[in-house]
Formats: C-alpha cells, structure tokens, sequence
C-alpha cells in the first residue's frame, strides 16, 4: 500500500500533539529544531514541514535557524517560504542579495533540498523566465499557426535545454509553466515526427481535443483532422482544463467522444491525454470505435492518463506497433503510441477485489473495502482527499519516529470514533457503499 501523505484542501491545522507520549516533553528537546528530510526531500505531514526530533509543525526563523510553530495556530496553505516563485515576484528583487532574503530556503543547505542557488543559476534562471515571458506573450496573440510553427515546443526548449540545474529548474517552477502552458496549447507536446506519423493515418479524429493545438498543426500541414471537445473552450464557456482569455488554435466541435466516433466512422480515432478518471474520455470511445487503428497519447499503463478500464481495453484487445517518445515534463513519460486492434476480441475477466474479503471495489481501487476497514482497521490511516491511506504495521514501523508522530496527531488521521461512526452509518443488509480505497496518482 502506498505511504502517501495527507494533503488536505485549505491551510493545515496545527493540532495539539498529546499522543501516547507526553507533548511537551517532546517540544522540550535540547538539540535546535531542524526539518525532518527523508531520502533528500522534506517530509511533508499536512503541508507543513515537520520537526526532525518531535515531530510537530516547524518554520523557518532566520538564515539556518528553525522553530516550532506554536501549538494551535493556524498555518497558511502556501508558506511564504515555501511557494513556488514566480517571475513578477522575482523580477522585484533586482540583486542576488535580495532573492536570498526573500527566498531563503532556496539558498540554504539546511533544509535538504537537493540544491543551493548559486549566483549564477539565479542569474541563467531570469535570463531564461525573460525570454520565456516574452515569446509565451506572443504565442498568447497568434490566431493562425503556419506548417513550421510550433510555439509550444518552442517555449517548453527555453524552460528545459540542457544544461539545466535543479536550482534553476526549481526557480522555473517547471509544475507551474507546465499548467500555464497546457492551459493555452495542451498536456502533450507535439513533435514533426509525431506529427507525421498522425498524418500517415489521416483522416483523423481527435477526441478531447481541449484547445485543438494538435489539431490546428495537423490542418497547417495540410492533414484531414476535425476535433471534438465535450465543451470546447471559448470566451464564454468554461473549460475546466484550458482558459478563457482566447479562442482554440482550430474548430472544436460539441460533443462526447462516445457521439463523435459514431459520427464519424471512416476516420482514425485520435486520443491525446484523455483524463485518468473519466472512463468516458477514453474506454467509452475507445468501446464505440470500430476502426482497426487508434493512436494515443499518454502514459503507458496505470499512468497519468487514460483510464484503468481504458488500459486494460489495450492490453485485452490492441497491439501496439508504434511509440514515438515525446518531450516530457519532469515525472511523466509523455508517448505517441499507435495501436492495431486484435483479429479476436477478448472480454474483459479482470475485476479489482479488496485484497481481504475479495468483494468487487470500484474499477481501478486499489486496498480493502470499506467493510473490511471498518472491521479490522489499521493503527493508522488518513483521509487524503477521496482517498483513504493505510499504513501496515511494516510501513508505520520504517517511518522515522518524527514522522510517525505527525501523521499520529494528524487532523486527517482517521480515529476511532469515525470508524465507529462509518460503521453504524450501514444498516444491515444495505447495499455496500462504493470503497474509495487509495490510489498513488500524480
Ligand atoms: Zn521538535
Ligand atoms: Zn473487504
């Protein structure tokens, strides 16, 4: 079972940590309070940094010196120390002296990152965010894209060419251009060579095409492709996923991915970073199509994209001859796969069972049902979000002892008495509610 950590949605809740032990003889250690940092990254316990000795909520108090924070108080979500930075922000601080007061924890030692900001990597990071600031303004005002253009993967060289630091790649915010981005063109990066293995398979079909990036550089090189969106962005409509401020690169047209491949039957079904957990997005059209090709752009596997149902379709039923590696954000494998489908259609057997009783859970959970929780619950687990995180006796007995504490005294921490509650919620012979059993998901 993964060990994720809690992260619940607002500012974290500093609560009162009288655990087995007595609080206040744990805040009463000698040695100075330092964050606890595990295989070189700190720890994070409800969005906080946690004190490596006690355990309890720690903030930074001065250069290379560490405090508790006060029993009680209430933490904001985004420390000023701990959020990302942003160029408007740094473009404020006009020396090197100012950025280390302002951003401290980039430049000191103490707190285990993986980095120190020296002078120059500040520098190259301004030189770089300047240049990526100007042509992302640009990029914002083109209406039309010509067969050469390619803004997108332009922007994404700037932020990423090598050599590139961690210490500058942090100041980039990476994360945060990569949202800004995938908001104006899309999650996936396209390249000329898979743009043109798309086009040996024209007419196409783009499904869940968001801002029609792909799209619109398909049309520029003369490609058959017409694009579908649930709810094309535009100036009125809110997309969840892209912005307001300007209208696609190319014609999006209404509708589910399910209506438009019976629409549609003579085209190649195109799939680029359809959402994990919307089975619509991916399994129903990937169901509904009765082409002999799809072409999908994601994560292989249970990753990022795509649904479990959707996944297991592939493996069941298509064989991939084709992958065209993509430029890749840090942490994703971004990948053109092409897909022929199976001469025998094989159905799907595969049901996900909570490991204890082996009643059906929801497609794609992962752990034990609800049931299974409720009778027999582990000394620790944590609500995060719509998941539940259960830690085994093995997993809580390799965390370091700090670590354990927080997640202890955490607020999110499921107690007793909610599991008492949860249980004499269900009457008997009601039907079962549906598990929310953890999921490691980016
Ligand atoms: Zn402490
Ligand atoms: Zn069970």
């Amino acid at each position: 079972m993964s060990q994720m950590l809690s992260r619940p949605a607002g500012g974290a809740f500093v609560g009162d940590y009288a655990g087995r032990d007595s609080a206040s003889a744990k805040r009463d250690h000698s040695i100075q309070p330092r964050p606890l940092v595990s295989a070189g990254r700190p720890v994070l316990v409800d969005r906080h940094l946690i004190c490596a000795a006690c355990g309890n909520a720690v903030e930074p108090a001065g250069p290379d010196t560490w405090r508790h924070v006060p029993r009680g108080r209430r933490l904001a979500g985004r420390s000023k120390w701990l959020s990302p930075l942003t160029l408007a922000e740094l473009r404020k601080l006009e020396t090197y002296e100012a950025f280390k007061a302002r951003f401290a924890t980039a430049v000191r030692s103490d707190l285990g990152l993986p980095f120190t900001t020296t002078e120059d990597q500040w520098r190259e990071a301004l030189r770089r965010l300047d240049l990526y600031e100007t042509r992302l303004h640009a990029a914002r005002r083109w209406r039309t894209l010509g067969a050469v253009d390619n803004p997108y993967l332009d922007l994404f060289t700037i932020l990423t060419a090598a050599p590139l630091p961690p210490a500058v790649s942090e100041i980039l915010d990476l994360r945060g251009r990569r949202r800004e981005l995938a908001a104006l063109f899309s999650w996936a990066i396209p390249t000329n060579e898979a743009l043109d293995v798309l086009a040996k398979h024209a007419p196409l079909l783009e499904c869940g095409a968001g801002m029609g990036y792909w799209s619109a550089l398909l049309q520029a090189r003369g490609v058959d492709v017409i694009a579908y969106d649930l709810a094309p962005p535009n100036a009125r409509a809110v997309n969840r996923f892209h912005i307001r401020d300007r209208k696609p690169w190319s014609r999006i047209r209404r509708g589910s991915s399910e209506a438009a491949v019976g629409r549609h039957p003579d085209r190649t079904l195109f799939l680029c970073w359809p959402p994990y957990e919307d089975d619509d997005a991916s399994y129903a059209a990937l169901r509904a199509y009765r082409g002999e090709i799809v072409i999908y752009v994601g994560e292989r596997h249970d990753g990022a994209t795509g649904s479990v149902r959707f996944h297991r379709e592939l493996r069941l039923n298509w064989t991939l001859t084709q992958e065209i590696p993509l430029p890749r954000w840090p942490r994703l494998s971004d990948t053109l796969m092409v897909y022929r489908r199976n001469v025998v259609r094989q159905p799907h057997r595969e049901r996900d069972r909570c490991f204890e009783c082996q009643r059906f859970i929801r497609t794609g959970g992962i752990g034990r049902c609800d049931r299974c929780f409720e009778n027999r619950p582990t000394a620790l687990a944590l609500r995060a979000g719509p998941h539940r995180v259960e830690y085994p006796p093995e997993a809580v007995d390799a965390m370091p002892p700090a670590q354990r504490r927080a997640l202890e005294a955490s607020p999110n921490r499921i107690s007793a008495s909610v599991i008492r509650r949860m249980a004499s919620r269900r009457s008997p012979g009601s039907p079962r509610r549906p598990s929310s059993p953890c999921r490691g998901r980016r």
